[in-house]
């Protein structure tokens, strides 16, 4: 069965009284060669277990599952049951959990169903979700070794930016603490049904064994990150002092303590310099 053909797509949607709901980003594949290529970037192998959010009709599903060992995977429409029953049903190496990916207990899930195997996640993300999808794993504990996401071009553009350029933000901060962030391909609009108003790209975030800078605070680390980018067009000394409610003397003997400019922009500062700003921050 060919998952990416639109007639197929069609017929079997249509047999099961099925309708896109946009509000959950359903915009699924129809280009052939984007999940086969995906699987294979995003490490999928022999001896490996595959996360994967959102199988939809499971078409990149079905590749992760030809590659690997044990895929997993977490959708939040229920109406898509009956669908990805009859579309992975040759396949005995896939389970399907219903459930939102950022409520669900991933720890537990993950521990029972991977045990100790070695995984990596592999996911055409719901856009209206990447970043807190990307932070939610980042930041737990979760021992997988790559993040393989199909993101906004736009948004791949920045996840992927050099800290310290003029397209970081927050996300690309805390992304560059904990992975290493490369773009793979390019993916047009009109490699899906329905087709998104963006284009999107591949991308794949291997995690660092340690992070990228030693801090004490991480929570802190990242209120003041979020605080510096979080008005884009203020220096880091007014954002700082405003985002986390600071007296404007406090930042401004950090900065100098951490010998930077006193109207220097977020955008400006490097992962080290962010961190010797936080340190002299003292909050
Ligand atoms: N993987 C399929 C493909 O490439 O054709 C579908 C990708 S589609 C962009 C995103 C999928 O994520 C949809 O199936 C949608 O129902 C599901 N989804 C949306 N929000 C979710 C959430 N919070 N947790 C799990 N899955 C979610």
């Amino acid at each position: 069965m060919e998952l990416t053909n639109v007639g197929v797509i069609k017929s079997i949607l249509g047999r099961h009284g099925f309708s896109f709901t946009k509000s959950l980003g359903q915009n699924f594949l129809t280009n052939p060669s984007v999940a086969p290529k995906m699987a294979k970037e995003g490490g999928a192998g022999p001896g490996m277990a595959v996360l994967e959010i959102g199988p939809g009709l499971g078409v990149l599903t079905k590749e992760l599952a030809k590659a690997a060992d044990q895929v997993l995977a977490v959708e939040l429409d229920k109406k898509l049951e009956p669908v990805l029953k009859e579309t992975l049903g040759d396949f005995d190496n896939v389970e399907v959990v219903y459930g939102d990916i950022l409520k669900l207990d991933l720890e537990k899930l993950i521990n029972e169903k991977f045990a100790n195997k070695d995984f990596v996640v592999c996911a055409n993300l719901p856009y209206y979700i990447t970043s807190p999808i990307i932070m939610l794993l980042l930041e737990s504990s979760l021992p997988f070794k790559s993040l393989t996401l199909m993101v906004q071009r736009e948004a791949a553009d920045r996840i992927c930016a050099p800290v310290g350029s003029r397209q970081a933000c927050a996300l690309t901060v805390a992304v560059a603490y904990y992975a290493k962030a490369v773009k793979l391909f390019n993916v047009s609009r009109g490699s899906f049904l329905p087709q998104p108003k963006v284009d999107s790209c591949v991308i794949r975030l291997d995690l660092l064994e340690k992070p990228a800078i030693e801090v004490e605070d991480e929570a802190g680390f990242f209120r003041m990150v979020r605080a510096a980018f979080g008005q884009r067009r203020k220096t880091a000394l007014n954002a700082i002092s405003a985002g986390l409610d600071l007296p404007k003397e406090q930042v401004a003997e950090a900065l100098k303590r951490a010998e930077l400019a006193p109207n220097i922009r977020a955008e400006k500062l490097d992962m080290e310099q962010l961190g010797r700003l936080f340190k002299n921050l003292q909050i």
